[in-house]
């Protein structure tokens, strides 16, 4: 029985234009991110066979393919979301305030998060996150899907850097692509995802008596 499925696009392929063409999305999210969907059921299943047989063998590996097709999984889902052919503009409320607080400014937290994002080498994300401890924003650089995270943030705003995600329409020129990204934010999106993370924030450091 899988477990994870390929969320739909509340929005066509082609609607993100011309900012993220066509091809790429479908590419993206029917090829790319099915196969991370596919990876994470498949390797739940050995990981039920290996239990069942009592076969640890395997478990160093699986355990390295769990973390990087859930977290593809994860990171694309928010992906599509953070996006939208209405986006753009700033955001407004408590996140534009946490933003100013832990960033300076949002001019400030764009340069960041761009050149976060833009300096990625190989494969990875850059990522706006909500960090429960300190409750507050973070700009994270995350490797492949799943490294370089701070434990138990929350991702709120990601930016794919994989070459797939860019290289048909802006061939070497990523940091032409996360320009072109900031045009389709979907900020009351990341606000939601904000507000949502604050309000379920973990008890991790237990109070003082
Ligand atoms: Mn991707």
């Amino acid at each position: 029985m899988p477990v994870y499925t390929l969320p739909d696009l509340a929005y066509d392929y082609g609607a993100l234009q011309p900012h993220i063409n066509g091809e790429i999305m479908e590419l993206h999210h029917a090829r790319h991110h099915a196969a991370y969907v596919t990876g994470a059921n498949t390797v739940l299943e050995k990981l039920e066979e290996a239990r069942s047989a009592g076969d640890f063998s395997t478990v160093n590996q699986l355990a390295k393919n769990l973390a990087f097709h859930v977290s593809g999984h994860v990171l694309h889902s928010i992906f599509w979301q953070n996006l939208s052919p209405h986006g753009g503009d700033e955001p407004t409320g408590e996140l534009k305030a946490a933003i100013e607080r832990d960033f300076g400014s949002f001019s400030s937290f764009m340069q960041l998060l761009s050149n976060t994002t833009n300096s990625v080498q190989g494969s990875g994300w850059g990522v706006l996150a909500y960090e429960p401890v300190g409750d507050r924003l973070v700009v994270e650089q995350v490797y492949d899907h799943q490294s370089n995270i701070a434990n138990a943030s929350t991702p709120l705003l990601v930016i794919d850097a994989w070459e797939h995600a860019y290289y048909l329409q802006y061939r070497n020129a990523r940091p032409d692509f996360v320009k072109a990204v900031w045009n389709i934010i979907n900020w009351e999106d990341v606000a939601r995802r904000y507000a949502d993370a604050r309000a379920k924030r973990p008890q991790i450091v237990a109070p003082a008596p």
